[in-house]
């Protein structure tokens, strides 16, 4: 959720956006699913499914600073995120990459993932987080994660470059990915680092749900898969690992019961902090070892819910990835 500014916001009634292909720019697409008012397409050219059209307020991101702040302020959203188990996966992956130096968190929320990063190892890195929406950076600025606000795209950052710069399920919510990352490779020193990851078209809970998912709604423009995803990555940077992460089997359980019904923000956030409080149960712990097999067996098949790709930029100081903690 990102970018503010670029696009007018200020027409209610303005007529949705209508989308070339985000990863290769074809005008040529067949009709793919639809949900309510949400239509997806298949690019002819890539194969890359993505909203089209969409309204403003998205493509924009003038929603994250408007009626869709409140969700990510939520009580139970802000627990969920800031619970020490909500970004373990990605500090992994992040650890392995990058082990000190100065960190861009773009679409950084409510600074959840910055605050375990410093909470966490604090001396090895100096970070920033910005995002489209104020009411997220100013409880992230709380918590005392420094911020930058305004549209990123047009961001220089006071001229200063970075060691890494994260998107942890942001470029699914923006209008032009391609432009972000092209962005983010500017802003990179050489041989920096940069992490994505979105949610994963071909994941089994989106193979077993289709448009019942809930995560196929209007804030979700792009819906990549592994391969849509590197194409568009491999134009600005070396591919050093892709991976396909998380499991959630509670979410498949409610929206399979649930046959596609709108989820409101207050179930959404209900679901991931009760998911949280799993993750985090002594008394599960059995079960926890046979989810975590689970997800590893998905991941392996690519099947997990989300794909993450570690990026560098260049071919400057690039060594082998270090072993994760
Ligand atoms: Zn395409």
């Amino acid at each position: 959720m990102n970018r503010s500014g670029a696009l007018n916001t200020g027409q209610p009634d303005a007529p949705p956006v209508q989308r070339l292909c985000p990863v290769c720019n074809s005008n040529q697409f067949q009709a793919y699913a639809q949900k309510k008012d949400l239509k997806l397409v298949h690019c002819g050219a890539c194969s890359m499914v993505y909203a089209n059209p969409v309204q403003i307020s998205y493509a924009s991101g003038d929603y994250y600073n408007t009626s869709g702040a409140g969700y990510y302020l939520s009580p139970a959203k802000l627990e969920s995120d800031y619970a020490p188990v909500r970004f373990e996966r990605e500090l992994k992956i992040f650890r392995g990459h990058c082990r000190s130096g100065t960190v861009l968190d773009v679409g950084c929320s409510s600074g959840a993932f910055l605050y375990q990063l410093k909470q966490r190892f604090g001396d090895c890195y100096e970070v920033i987080g910005t995002d489209a929406s104020g009411p997220a950076l100013d409880y992230a600025e709380s918590r005392g994660v420094k911020v930058v606000r305004g549209d990123f795209l047009e961001q220089k950052f006071a001229g200063q470059t970075f060691d890494a710069v994260t998107f942890w399920a942001v470029l699914e919510h923006v209008a032009e990915p391609k432009v972000f990352l092209e962005h983010a490779a500017s802003l990179l020193k050489p041989g920096g680092r940069c992490f994505v990851l979105v949610p994963n078209l071909h994941s089994l809970a989106s193979r077993i749900l289709g448009t019942r998912y809930r995560y196929v709604y209007p804030q979700h423009l792009n819906y990549f898969t592994r391969s849509t995803l590197s194409r568009l990555a491999s134009e600005q940077f070396s591919i050093r690992q892709a991976c396909s992460t998380h499991f959630n089997p509670m979410v498949i359980w409610s929206d399979w019961r649930g046959g596609g019904r709108e989820i409101t923000d207050n179930e959404r956030a209900d679901l991931l902090k009760r998911t949280t409080a799993y993750k985090q149960s002594r008394l599960l712990k059995p079960i926890k070892a046979l989810y975590r097999s689970s997800e590893l067996l998905l991941g392996s098949l690519g099947l997990a819910d989300n794909i993450t790709l570690v990026l560098s930029k260049g071919e400057g100081r690039i060594s082998a990835p270090t072993p994760a903690d």
